[in-house]
């Protein structure tokens, strides 16, 4: 599909004249209407919530907008505990999916009565000697093994490696962690899995779907324990690629609701609730990078470099992802020269694009790079004594709002105490 910024250049040209480049931006309509669309493909079960992964955009403008359409929060550390908590987010708001989880964020997460998600086995003695053991808990599965779909239509695979992976448990040490738990006094559980990422097929929740509401059979029967939610977690993906198919969520929701028909219900469990705890799917779309050309450089290559850097987006240079790129104002002339776009670290993998078809730049183009809205901003850091860039929104009536300011140098060093080298 043609990737279109949700941003014109007008817009664009508005924004910087208040807020310099580099600075990521998030499209408030998007956000929005993303989230009614993921809660009406789930509505057919009565309890499903979606816990945005705080991680992927920690935000609080963005977690409340989230919060207005209905989704809870999912942390992993002690300070996206404390954003949500900012937020007003309490109890079964929260999902806690931490592993090698510190005391601290332990029994935070405790205190504030989140749905805590125990990655080991280890962990329930963990949890019973720093905290407690609630009424409700879930436990993280990791099947092992290789995890795949098999090729799309498209020729898109999705394929990953749970045997290889660091989290959750087999399902011997699921059913000893049920056990354990029950006879400390917990009543209710969830069950929670995360076996591939940025899946780009609607088979994908399904498929871990029919993986786990069979799983959740087998423990109930052999543990008697009352499963009360199953979370489906990340790994619906993105078409970062202008020629991926987009996933469909109705028909991911419609592919769910059928395994939970044939699974769930005959076994009488049919109120188990629905989690889904997604990001990249709910963000990544609606943000962009916004950029400005600052230099060209011709050797053995054409080079074209800009003023951020992978400092504000780690994902090309630290897995080669993909990001769109258009040239504002340029959007219909020919895709005729080719570039590397690349940023300012001191770092040969700091490129944007490598070998990439954009029309002609010229210094001072505004740069629009795609899907950054999620795990864009989050992964950003100071190497080579880059600042972290503003976060802007703009509202649905066009209007745009400063949503976190850029770092200054002064933020660079609060760390440091600089006294002892000024003392006579
Ligand atoms: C990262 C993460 C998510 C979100 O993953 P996406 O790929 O952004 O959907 C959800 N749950 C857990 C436990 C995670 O670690």
């Amino acid at each position: 599909m043609e990737k279109k910024p949700f941003l014109t250049k007008a817009q664009a040209e508005a924004i910087i004249r208040d807020v310099p480049t580099p600075f990521h931006v998030y499209d408030e309509k998007g956000i929005r209407e993303r989230a009614r669309a993921l809660n009406k493909a789930f509505s057919w079960n009565k309890g499903y919530k979606e816990y945005f992964a705080v991680k992927a955009t920690p935000n609080p403008y963005l977690l409340k907008i989230l919060q207005e359409e209905g989704c809870g929060v999912d942390c992993s550390s002690y300070t996206e505990l404390m954003l949500s908590e900012a937020c007003g987010f309490t109890g079964s708001d929260i999902m806690f999916s931490s592993n090698d989880t510190p005391v601290e964020d332990m029994q935070k997460a405790y205190q504030m009565h989140a749905n805590i998600n125990l990655d080991d086995l280890t962990h329930v003695e963990f949890l019973e000697e720093v905290a407690g053991i609630p009424e409700t808990i879930c436990c993280r599965y990791n099947p092992g093994g290789t995890f795949t779909l098999g090729e799309s239509k498209e020729g898109f695979q999705v394929m990953d490696t749970p045997g290889d992976s660091k989290y959750g448990m087999s399902e011997e040490q699921m059913v000893e962690a049920y056990k354990k738990l029950m006879a400390k006094g917990a009543k209710h559980f969830g069950i929670h899995a995360f076996l591939a990422s940025n899946t780009v097929s609607n088979e994908y929740y399904p498929a871990l779907a029919g993986i786990l509401f069979r799983l959740a059979v087998r423990l109930h029967k052999a543990t008697g324990a009352h499963i009360a939610f199953i979370n489906l977690s990340g790994g619906v993906g993105v078409d970062y690629r202008p020629e991926q198919p987009a996933n469909d969520i109705m028909a991911i929701g419609e592919g769910v609701r059928k395994q939970f028909e044939e699974i769930l219900v005959p076994a009488g469990m049919g109120d188990v609730k629905i989690f889904t705890e997604l990001g990249r799917f709910m963000l990544a779309p609606y943000g962009a990078l916004i950029s400005k050309v600052l230099h060209f450089k011709h050797i053995y290559k054409e080079y074209v470099g800009l003023d951020a850097c992978a400092a504000n987006l780690m994902r090309p240079a630290m897995y080669g992802a993909y990001h769109h790129i258009t040239v504002l104002g340029k959007e219909n002339a020919p895709c005729d020269h080719k570039y590397d776009v690349t940023g300012g670290l001191c770092e040969n993998n700091d490129k944007f694009a490598v070998d990439r078809m954009l029309p002609e730049m010229e210094k001072g183009d505004i740069v629009y790079i795609h899907d950054t809205g999620a795990h864009g901003f989050s992964m950003g850091y100071n190497y080579n004594g880059k600042l972290r860039s503003a976060e802007v929104l703009l509202r649905e009536d066009g209007s745009h709002q400063l949503i976190r300011r850029a770092e200054t140098p002064a933020d660079y060093f609060a760390t440091f105490d600089f006294t002892p080298f000024f003392k006579k």
